[in-house]
């Protein structure tokens, strides 16, 4: 393979001018980054610019990029038909802060293709999506308990940002009070019968799941327990809510609740209907949506929802030329072949030569584990993950130029820039890395 050759050097010989802006950002940023998420040893690369599958880093080395913006960049960067909306958005305003048409657009495309979304509401992120629909659920049902799942990532939220990894009982950030968290019930995922135990006698306002457990671990929802869920919902008047933030236009134009056929009552966007610009919607049952119509309800009846960039200009531009593309090319396909050749070619290495790992997903979504578990139906088990070997193959990527964060559990997004080439080498890499360390 050409590309196995692609950078010379360690990765410290040849990253010189990242190493220096990274001392250069670490005096103007808390751990030179903007997002833990973005740190990694030695140093992080630092961009110059990304194309296609392609990230090329300020000393010239490029990267095959299996982590697509957060997993945004659906149709891989700078694809021209967005590039095109965001330059001719831009000549026309980049945000008016008053009412446009692309918001209604954009609205209209969201109603097309997301099963239960009767109406959207816009948020400039993910998590602030995740905010106002908590706030939504609390409003129509008048009760402030909600349930979230041990491993399920939201955004750091304050009601939200408990359990995203074990262990669970420890708090994952300073500065969360117990007050915003006491009405949170943390549930086990894919296991109905635990889930029911932990919610025996309590009122929810809503079940708020990812129907793939992502930053968890790409790891997809049982049917069966989806089902579960939406019976439990149906009988006790909790709404369903799903995170669909990555999932979302991911898994099919109709999301995860397309792909596994039980729908939700409240739907959360983000990411890729923005094109890989800023973007989080809320979306759901009119009758629920309506609450956050301030000209019908008031008071405690109203579910206050609002922002300045919401429903910005240039993110709905590229959202919409993002999903023309999908609407109009076999970008699923594609995507979802590559996925499971990844998937299967990698379970393959680990397998013949019994090393202690393998992979989770589903389309174009994976992520490698290292731990014998099986079948990982949660994350409980990533206490006994094996981080060494872990970072020390995410190092062993990164020298052959393939950036899969994060080094802890190796997710990775495939777009439609992505080609058999780039998935071949991938394998390849891995196979090598098995071959020395097995
Ligand atoms: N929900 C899910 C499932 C996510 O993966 C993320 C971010 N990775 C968020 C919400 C938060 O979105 P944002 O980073 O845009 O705030």
């Amino acid at each position: 393979m050409e590309k196995l050759a692609l950078n010379k050097g360690t990765y410290e010989a040849r990253t010189a001018k990242s190493r220096d802006m990274f001392q250069r950002a670490k005096k103007v940023e808390a751990a030179g980054v903007s997002y833990r998420n973005r740190y990694f040893e030695p140093y992080p690369f630092f961009v110059k610019e990304s194309n296609g599958s392609t990230l090329t880093d300020i000393d010239g080395n490029t990267y095959t990029d299996y982590w697509c913006t957060h997993l945004a960049m659906i149709l891989g960067h700078r694809h021209p038909a967005v590039l095109e909306a965001i330059k001719a958005q831009a000549e026309k305003g980049w945000h008016h802060g008053v009412a446009h048409e692309l918001e209604v657009t954009h609205s209209e495309a969201i109603q097309r293709h997301v099963p239960t979304a009767e109406l959207v509401r816009y948020a400039s992120s993910g998590t602030e999506a995740n905010l106002f629909a908590i706030r939504l659920a609390r409003t129509f049902t008048k009760r402030p308990k909600i349930a979230k799942f041990e491993g399920g990532w939201h955004g750091p939220y304050d009601a939200l940002h408990i359990a995203n990894k074990p262990p669970f009982d420890m708090p994952p950030s300073g500065g969360l009070t117990k007050g915003s968290q006491q009405d949170t019930i943390v549930v086990p995922y894919n296991d109905l019968d635990g889930f029911m135990k932990r919610v025996a006698g309590e009122q929810l306002a809503c079940v708020l799941l990812e129907p793939v457990l992502l930053a968890g671990g790409n790891i997809p929802a049982d049917k069966e327990f989806l089902q579960g869920l939406r019976d439990y919902c149906d009988r006790t008047g909790a709404l369903l809510m799903y995170d669909e933030v990555v999932t979302g236009f991911r898994l099919g134009l109709s999301g995860a609740q397309g792909r596994f056929g039980v729908k939700p009552d409240v739907t959360v966007l983000g990411k890729i209907i923005g094109g890989g610009l800023p973007i989080g919607a809320v979306c759901g049952r009119e009758d629920i949506m309506e609450r956050m119509d301030h000209t019908k309800y008031s008071g405690a009846d109203y579910a206050y929802h609002g922002g300045t960039f919401s429903a910005n200009a240039l993110s709905l531009a590229a959202g919409l030329a993002a999903i023309n593309v999908l609407e109009h090319v076999p970008v699923y396909e594609h995507i979802d072949r590559l996925g499971e050749m990844a998937r299967s070619g990698l379970n393959q290495i680990f397998e013949n030569a019994s090393f202690p790992a393998q992979t989770t997903g589903i389309g174009s979504l994976f992520a490698i584990h290292f731990t014998n578990k099986k079948p990982l139906k949660d994350i409980t088990g990533y206490a006994s993950y094996d981080r060494a070997r872990s970072k020390e193959m995410f190092r062993h990527m990164l020298e052959h130029g393939v950036l899969i964060l994060l080094p802890e559990i190796m997710h990775g997004g495939i777009s439609y820039a992505h080609t058999e080439n780039d998935i071949e080498h991938l394998i390849l890499t891995a196979e090598e890395y098995v071959k020395v360390n097995s």
